[in-house]
């Protein structure tokens, strides 16, 4: 089972991939802790990133998709993949596809978890952390038994976003904008499967897992 999962900040999509990998056994890719652990290991792939990385750049493709390539050949790979924050541009997807052709794991399903703005900010507007304890609630999907203060300790809740509505939507623009060209050359292969992240987690992931067992 070899698939893409994309989705914007606040679209759920680490725990998404979390129940999508203890659910099928097969590992999450993402290209983040793929470039630390190459980096700590002082693999030479990782060296060369490191120069990059250490200079404020951006790591190469040719870089990036040969860490893929030895990555998806590892033992654990056998029964498919779970890629997290790859490909990002339409040369990325054109060359990822033809890695995976060459290593016969072409990609099944785009996974594309799909967020509104309104959704997103009431998520992050009504969420309220108890300061003691760390425990978190939401005013409306998880509300605490007495308003204000948390069930598990007694401590006092308060909204301690950093994230204002404004800063999202500047944020889901930009990643509308950027994976655009990535999902329409998906979507001209018909492996797009739009999900409707905006419910709750259970939900969501039925309708991956429908998906998925179709493959
Ligand atoms: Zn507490």
């Amino acid at each position: 089972m070899n698939i893409l999962i994309m989705g914007a900040a606040g679209s759920g999509k680490g725990t998404m991939a979390h129940l999508i990998v203890q659910k099928y056994s097969i590992p999450h890719i993402s290209t983040g802790n793929m470039f630390r652990a190459h980096m700590y290991g002082n693999t030479p792939l990782g060296l060369e990133a490191r120069k990059y990385i250490d200079e404020g750049r951006l790591v190469p493709d040719d870089v990036t998709i040969r860490m893929i390539q030895e990555r998806l050949l590892e033992p654990d790979c056998l029964k498919g993949y779970l890629l997290d924050g790859y490909p990002r541009t339409l040369v990325q997807a054109e060359a990822f596809e033809d890695i995976a052709a060459q290593i016969d794991r072409p990609v099944q399903a785009v996974i594309n978890l799909k967020v509104q703005l309104d959704d997103l900010a009431e998520r992050v507007t009504g969420r309220r952390v108890c300061e003691k304890c760390g425990s978190i609630f939401h005013i409306k999907a998880q509300p605490p038994k007495v308003s204000g203060v948390c069930d598990v300790c007694g401590g006092e809740l308060v909204h301690r976003s950093d994230d204002t509505v404004q800063q999202l939507a500047v944020r889901l623009k930009e990643h509308v904008t950027m994976t655009q060209p990535v999902l329409d050359f998906y979507s001209k292969k018909g492996l797009v499967f739009d999900i409707n992240a905006s419910r709750p987690i259970d939900d969501v992931f039925h309708d991956i897992d429908k998906v998925l067992g179709q493959l």
